[in-house]
């Protein structure tokens, strides 16, 4: 079995489970209790915050654990919105995540929010300018994704975070997809508040980061103890802080050899498939894209068939966001790139880890054009 649907999920690495273990067995103490079992577990969420801290480039206290990507989400945009608004304006891209689109929904929903959904190329990149047009007096915070989980276009971050800061508008990126393939310097990005899942990059499911300046004022959506200085109550996972700040180091470590790598395994794929295959349209930037993914669109081919096709040959996949399973609705990223929605409901995602080989990228290749064009063959 070849898996390419590391955009939805990957294996937690070894490295990262061993550093685990001693948080379950002699380090299991709550942080906040005032003996040796707890001051070590305590240790031990420090040593995570400070190992993020140096990869994010931030301060310790700008460092909250989470969940995962979905709640960092959450608490960088209902919290930077609701502890000071400027206004009641959030400007966002409209291909962002359903992490962040929901939430703006309830922003808007119950707390009167206006909210302007920037439109994208149909290579997906924001353009400068329509953010910076975009921007009021009332803007209070500005989100947008460092690179898109479906079509793995990525955003010029720098760029959109400079104009945003020229206006003091809080900048916000969903780094989720990201993390692990492209810098994370949150001083270079120019960021407030960066988001991280721990689940994509070899950490287990439930462990996450947000990074958010801790000048800017963050309102807590979990009440409670008070613990990650009060941002975010309840007793710290301390081996899920350990795992994610685990995760990140190597991902940061092994990031520009994984790099080169994989860009190469994607142009080889690329290629195999535009040229093997008639129609078949790339989605998403052919340069400004993540080195791990590759998305295509077959018109004609119904995208469920192909996706069973190549499962067939041994070939996991998925049709793009792991959220849209099962969702027979074409995909809103695709409609935002303005492709038909006929054409979009073919659509194919193939993602990958750093451990996946040349072997297997190239076999792969060779299955989905097969695949395709056995569908192609069925009409
Ligand atoms: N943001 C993006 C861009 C994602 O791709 C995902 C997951 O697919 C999330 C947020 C949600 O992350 P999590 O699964 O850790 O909640």
């Amino acid at each position: 079995m070849i898996y390419l649907d590391a955009a939805a999920t990957a294996p937690v690495r070894r490295e990262v489970l061993e550093a685990m273990w001693p948080l379950f067995t002699s380090d299991y103490g709550n942080p906040s209790s005032h003996h040796t079992v707890g001051e070590s577990a305590a240790r031990a969420l420090d040593y995570a915050r400070r190992l993020v801290a140096t990869e994010l480039n931030c301060r310790p206290a700008d460092v909250v654990f989470t969940s995962g990507g979905t709640e960092a989400d959450n608490l960088a945009i209902k919290g930077i919105a609701l502890a000071t608004p400027r206004g009641r304006h959030i400007v966002a891209s409209a291909i962002e995540h359903p992490a962040v689109l929901e939430t703006l929904d309830y922003l808007k929903r119950l707390h009167g929010f206006r909210i302007t959904l920037l439109p994208v190329t149909s290579a997906g990149l924001v353009e400068p300018e329509i953010l910076r047009n975009a921007l009021a007096p009332d803007t209070t915070l500005c989100t947008i994704m460092y690179a898109n989980n479906e079509v793995g276009t990525v955003q010029p971050l720098p760029e959109l975070a400079r104009i945003c800061r020229e206006y003091s508008v809080p900048f916000h990126t969903d780094a989720v997809q990201a993390a692990g393939w492209l810098p994370l310097d949150t001083a270079e990005l120019g960021v407030d508040a960066m988001s991280i899942s721990g689940h994509k990059l070899g950490a287990p499911k439930g462990s996450g980061v947000l990074f958010a300046r801790s000048r800017i004022p963050l309102e807590p959506l979990i009440h409670g103890g008070g613990q990650e200085r009060g941002k975010r109550s309840g007793t710290e996972n301390v081996a899920g802080a350990v795992a994610v700040a685990t995760a990140i180091c190597l991902a940061q470590q092994e990031r520009e050899s994984n790099c080169a790598a994989s860009v190469a395994r994607r142009n080889h794929l690329i290629n195999t498939v535009l040229t093997g295959i008639e129609g078949a349209i790339l989605t998403g930037d052919a340069q400004k894209r993540l080195p791990n993914l590759a998305s295509f669109c077959f018109p004609g081919a119904s995208g469920e068939a192909i996706l069973l096709e190549l499962e067939r040959a041994g070939v996991i996949s998925s049709s793009g966001s792991a959220c849209a399973a099962g969702d027979s609705e074409p995909s809103t990223v695709l409609l935002a790139l303005g492709i038909d929605s006929d054409i979009a409901q073919t659509a194919l995602r193939l993602s990958w880890t750093p451990a996946t080989t040349d072997a297997e990228i190239a076999l792969a290749a060779r299955s989905v054009v097969a695949s395709v064009r056995a569908v192609q063959a069925l009409k």
